[in-house]
C-alpha cells in the first residue's frame, strides 16, 4: 500500500476527471491521460471549477487547492503512465475500447503495477484477460461525482490476487471513501440495482404513465431519493445507462433486462444527457 504513489487516470471525463482530483486531494501524484486535449482541458476546468466550490465552502483552503493542482499533470499519451503504480481507466462503458486500452497499458506499465477498471457493469474477469497480468486487474468504481460520493464499489476478477484487492480497498480509504466488496456479475451490485430502476422510468415516460417531471418528482418526494431517475440517467449519460442496461441484459439472459426503446432512440439521437446538452431534459445555458 505504501508503494502506491503516482496513479494514472485514463479518461479525463466526467469520471476520469473527479477520480484525478480526488487523487491529488489526498496528497497522491495523478498523471490524466485522454486520447483527446480539448477533453483533457475540460477536466482540468471541472476540476478547477469543483476546488473553487469547496474553496468558497471552507472545506479547502487556496493553498490546499493551488498544491493539489500542482500535483495533477496532463497528457494526451498513455506512454507518460509508464511510472505509474496503479492506473485507473474510465473511458467509455464499451468492451472493445476497454480491450484495447488494458492491453496497451499492459504494455507500457512497470510489472508491479496494478491497473484498475471504473467500469459499471462490465466483468472484470474479462477486462483482466486482455492483459498479461490478470492477478494485478481489479474493480475500482467510484460514483459520479467522484469528490462528492463516498462509496467506492471494489469488485474482485476471477484471477484477481488477494493482496492486490487488499492494497485497492487501503487505497480508497485513504482517498476518504467507504468501500464495498461485490463479486464479479454483470453491473455488480449498484448498477444492477439502480439500472432497472431507471430504464424502467424510461418505459413510464414512453408509456404515457406520466410526464418526466412527474416521475422524476413521484420518486424524488415518494422514496425520498435526492434526485428523480431521469434526472439521474441525464446525469450518469443515457449513453452510459445503455451501455449498462446491455450488459445486464446479455450477461443476465433476462427479458426484465431489455433497454427500453425509448432510451435507445434518445441515445441514437445524440441526446446523451448533461454533456451534450439534451437528454430527457434540456441543459443547452448550462453547457
Ligand atoms: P465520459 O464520456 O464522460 O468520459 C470518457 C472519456 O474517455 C472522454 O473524455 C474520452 O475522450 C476519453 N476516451 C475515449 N477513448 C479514449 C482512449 N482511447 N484513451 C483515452 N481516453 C479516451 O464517460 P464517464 O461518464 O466519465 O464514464 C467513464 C467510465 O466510468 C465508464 O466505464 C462508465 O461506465 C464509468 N462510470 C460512469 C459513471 C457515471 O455516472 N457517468 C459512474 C460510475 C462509473
Amino acid at each position: 500500500m505504501a508503494s502506491i504513489k503516482l496513479i494514472g487516470v485514463v479518461g479525463a471525463g466526467q469520471m476520469g476527471a473527479g477520480i484525478a482530483q480526488v487523487v491529488a486531494t489526498s496528497k497522491l501524484q495523478a498523471v490524466l491521460a485522454d486520447v483527446d486535449s480539448s477533453a483533457l482541458n475540460r477536466g482540468m476546468k471541472s476540476i478547477r471549477s469543483s476546488l473553487a466550490r469547496f474553496v468558497s465552502k471552507g472545506s479547502l483552503s487556496q493553498e490546499e487547492s493551488d498544491a493539489t493542482l500542482s500535483r495533477i499533470q496532463m497528457t494526451v499519451s498513455l506512454n507518460d503512465l509508464s511510472d505509474a503504480d496503479l492506473v485507473i481507466e474510465a473511458v467509455p462503458e464499451s468492451e472493445e475500447l476497454k480491450k484495447r486500452i488494458f492491453s496497451e497499458l499492459d504494455r507500457i506499465v512497470k510489472p508491479s503495477a496494478i491497473l484498475a477498471s471504473n467500469t459499471s457493469s462490465i466483468s472484470i474477469t474479462r477486462i483482466a484477460s486482455f492483459t498479461q497480468r490478470p492477478q494485478q486487474v481489479v474493480g475500482m468504481h467510484f460514483m459520479n461525482p467522484p469528490p462528492l460520493m463516498k462509496l467506492v464499489e471494489s469488485i474482485r476478477g476471477l484471477q484477481t490476487d488477494e493482496a492486490v484487492f487488499n492494497t485497492v480497498c487501503d487505497l480508497a480509504r485513504r482517498l476518504g471513501k467507504t468501500v464495498t466488496c461485490s463479486r464479479d456479475y454483470p453491473g455488480f451490485v449498484v448498477n444492477r440495482i439502480l439500472m432497472p430502476m431507471i430504464n424502467e422510468a424510461f418505459i413510464a415516460l414512453q408509456e404515457g404513465v406520466a410526464t418526466a417531471e412527474d416521475i422524476d418528482m413521484g420518486m424524488k418526494l415518494g422514496t425520498n431519493q435526492p434526485m428523480g431517475p431521469l434526472t439521474l440517467a441525464d446525469f450518469i449519460g443515457l449513453d452510459t445507462c445503455l451501455a449498462i442496461m446491455r450488459v445486464l441484459h446479455h450477461g443476465l439472459g433476462d427479458s426484465k433486462y431489455r433497454p427500453c426503446p425509448l432510451l435507445v432512440q434518445y441515445v441514437d439521437a445524440g441526446w446523451l444527457g448533461r454533456k451534450t446538452g439534451r437528454g430527457v431534459y434540456s441543459y443547452r445555458s448550462a453547457l
